[in-house]
């Protein structure tokens, strides 16, 4: 059976919100009975963007993740709230806004806190993937059809299907360790979840700094070689995908005219930009 999933492209999404506004627009004052209560005008984030800004000037880059309930397979919600939530055979999970009234503990029972009280209504809500456009034959919920960059596409396949995509596009779920099979997954999610190790290169060239383009870089931990780069035209480097807390590394770098240069870095929470690196 075909089921519905929601891929985000970290790369492509620029922070405009228009996915959280044609949410809002769609729900707040709206009511959909079996669906979803209205949503309050303040206080609500069914889709959140979070932000992550890594590096130090001038190298620096900032990723930003929409959230929302990952409309999970085995979801705690759904094990606390017994007849109150509901999963969808399309795989759509529905806390239902009568028989969920006054059910405050079910918004501590979502660990990616995707469940907002409404403290008017007494009534725990979340982000219902616009179910009730999809079963009017809508092919996206409001946000994916607000977004203007395409970062985000829902998608209705077999599990299946789904699972060679994963495997095709690198996809990631939210905090995987919680086993909680999320149908929300996230491509270039390392933008927001690792760190990197970048620098530049410069040498002196008659008396005066300049950067050096085509200078090979080891990435090394140890005595074995992580990934080799080139520095750009500006003379620049940036391994990407380094897990936080990994230790200590050595950058290596030569070039056949001017020459080679070492360091070490400790990778701690954050990414680190070295700065300039004098090859001699
Ligand atoms: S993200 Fe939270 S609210 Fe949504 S299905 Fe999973 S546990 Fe339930
Ligand atoms: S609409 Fe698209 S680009 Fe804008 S914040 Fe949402 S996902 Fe990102």
């Amino acid at each position: 059976m075909k089921k519905w999933n929601m891929i985000i492209d970290v790369a492509l999404c620029e922070n405009c919100n228009n996915c959280t506004l044609a949410t809002k627009d769609e729900h707040v004052g709206n009511d959909f009975p079996g669906y979803a209560a209205p949503q309050p005008l303040h206080g609500h984030r069914w889709i959140e963007i979070k932000r992550k800004v890594r590096g130090s000037s001038p190298m620096v880059d900032a990723a930003h993740v929409p959230t929302m309930c990952n409309h999970c397979d085995d979801a705690p919600c759904l094990r606390a709230g017994l007849d109150a939530v509901r999963k969808r055979a399309d795989g759509i999970v529905i806390i239902d806004p009568q028989k969920a009234r006054g059910r405050r503990d079910l918004v501590e029972s979502c660990p990616y806190g995707a469940i907002w009280w409404n403290e008017e209504l007494q009534l725990p809500q979340h982000w219902i993937f616009e179910a009730h456009l999809l079963d009017q034959g809508w092919q996206q919920p409001r946000g994916a059809h607000a977004c203007p960059t395409g970062a985000m596409k829902a998608i209705k396949i077999e599990d299946s299907e789904m699972q060679d995509l994963v495997n095709k596009e690198k996809l990631e779920v939210l905090r995987p360790e919680l086993k909680t099979k999320p149908r929300v997954y996230y491509k270039n999610f390392h933008r927001y979840s690792k760190c990197f190790i970048g620098g530049s290169i410069v040498a002196m060239t008659d008396g005066r700094k300049d950067c050096v383009s085509g200078a090979t870089i080891e990435f090394r931990r140890e005595m074995d070689i992580i990934d080799v780069q080139t520095s750009d035209m500006f003379g620049d480097f940036k391994f990407d995908f380094v897990e936080p807390g990994s230790g200590a590394y050595v950058i290596a770098i030569s070039h056949e005219r001017h020459g080679r240069a070492q360091v070490s870095v400790n990778v701690a929470t954050e990414s680190i930009y070295i700065g300039d690196l004098m090859l001699t």
